[in-house]
């Protein structure tokens, strides 16, 4: 039954009934705020160290350079940067986007990027394109939330491939396409955080990248490779991209949220032209035309400042920080758990000791001043208890170091109740 919002009565100050319960859409039904999210306003107080966010150090951006070149977009190209701009994105920014990519292997034109609103947006216009209800997405098992929120919102079936430590397991995904099959199935394409995955840490190996091309092209199935972390590498020799090897299977998304700012909000997508033309239109409908502001300054970020130093500098700091992070797990945590070693981006993934439960602990870690993401938040699904994400990007070395002897002391006294 659907209830008219003009015949509802007002919902008493500071209720929480909703009066348009019954009019929303049946894929607005799965919408609903993570029961940790409360916690978190809490665990950003600031005697409180979080190992939870994965937010990049921005303090550490070369302030006095992006200020010089936000008065220079204003005063040298204003006209353009504060108007209307295209949905497929700045040529000049595409270009940038392109030489970007060739760190990591690949080999494309700018006619086939589309810049979008963080990759987040991307993620969301490649599944509003492919997806109706009930199509099947495949995942790894744990993965990036809000990829798990965005498949679910366009009522996509989400189904987990397994991962270990070194990514995901091609056995896994030939075993579960072969039965997806079986089943007739609607299988729409393979999401994969490859490199530093979010939320486990880890790299798929080279092998194992040709293996998973190879398998996805038998089945003849797109990948979806989600790449943010790519270039924060900390050691280890650098992989390319499945995207390098696939120009036609791969539709591939990058992000200037880590190795510049989250800020701009400037991602993008590269596909094979009859989906990036889908994916413009679909953009166009979303939001009409990017920040030509953002875009402009962006570009002119990457024409005049030396970006790959930049990047040099902010992976010595980060991998300090990931060197406290592991060293003091080392040293401090209980029998029985284990973690990842990532080469690099911003997480190492844990797995507690037998019988403990990162939810329901999570209020009492608070309590103690720490906190960080239980694993459930990374699986559609009931798994992941068992684990956490720490994350070692902002907090400094000593509150890395403080935060994980905070953990222990909690994680202790849950093995002694
Ligand atoms: N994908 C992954 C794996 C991420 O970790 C993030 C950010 N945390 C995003 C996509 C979205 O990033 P943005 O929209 O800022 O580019």
């Amino acid at each position: 039954m659907s209830v008219d919002p003009r015949e509802s009565k007002p919902c008493p100050q500071g209720s929480r009934i909703d009066p348009y319960v019954g009019s929303y859409a049946a894929r607005a039904q799965g919408m609903v705020a993570s029961e940790v999210r409360a916690l978190f306003a809490v665990a950003s107080r600031p005697e409180v160290v979080s190992l939870a966010g994965g937010m990049p150090n921005v303090s550490a951006l070369p302030l006095d350079a992006l200020s010089d070149i936000v008065q220079r977009v204003v005063t040298e190209q204003g006209a353009t940067a504060l108007q209307y701009g295209s949905a497929q994105g700045d040529p000049v920014l595409r270009q940038h986007i392109c030489e970007v990519m060739g760190l990591e292997g690949i080999d494309a034109s700018p006619d086939d990027v589309i810049v979008t609103v963080g990759s987040q947006q991307a993620l969301d216009l490649v599944t509003k394109v492919f997806i109706d209800p009930g199509d099947v997405v495949l995942t790894e098992g744990p993965t990036y939330v809000t990829a798990i929120n965005t498949f679910a919102a366009y009522q996509a079936r989400i189904e987990h491939v397994l991962m270990d430590d070194d990514g995901v397991i091609p056995e896994a995904l030939e075993e579960m396409l072969t039965r997806l099959a079986a089943e007739g199935a609607r299988v729409k394409f393979f999401y994969t955080v490859p490199t530093f995955n979010n939320p486990a840490g880890v790299t798929l190996t080279t092998e194992r990248r040709a293996r998973v091309l190879e398998i996805c092209q038998r089945f003849n199935l797109l990948v979806l490779e989600d790449n943010p972390y790519g270039l924060l590498r900390y050691e280890g020799e650098p992989v390319r991209a499945l995207r390098a090897d696939a120009p036609r299977n791969v539709i591939y998304l990058g992000s200037f949220s880590k190795t510049l700012s989250p800020g701009f909000r400037i991602g993008w997508a590269l596909a094979p032209s009859a989906v990036r033309d889908k994916l413009v239109l679909a953009a166009e409908s979303a939001m009409l035309s990017h920040s030509s502001f953002n875009q402009l300054v962006v570009g002119r970020y990457l024409a005049t400042h030396p970006w790959r130093e930049q990047i040099k500098d902010f992976n010595e700091m980060y991998r300090a920080r990931r060197d406290a992070m592991l060293t003091s797990l080392d040293a401090l945590m209980p029998a029985g758990s284990s973690w990842t070693r990532p080469e690099g981006g911003f997480f190492v993934w844990v797995r507690l000791p037998e019988g403990l439960d990162s939810k329901a602990m999570l209020p009492r870690a608070v309590g103690e001043r720490v906190a960080y993401v239980p694993g459930t938040g990374f699986f559609h699904g009931d798994d992941g208890r068992g684990n956490m994400r720490l994350s070692f990007c902002y907090p400094t070395p000593e509150q890395i170091r403080e935060g994980v002897r905070r953990l222990v002391g909690v994680l202790e006294s849950e093995i002694s109740l």
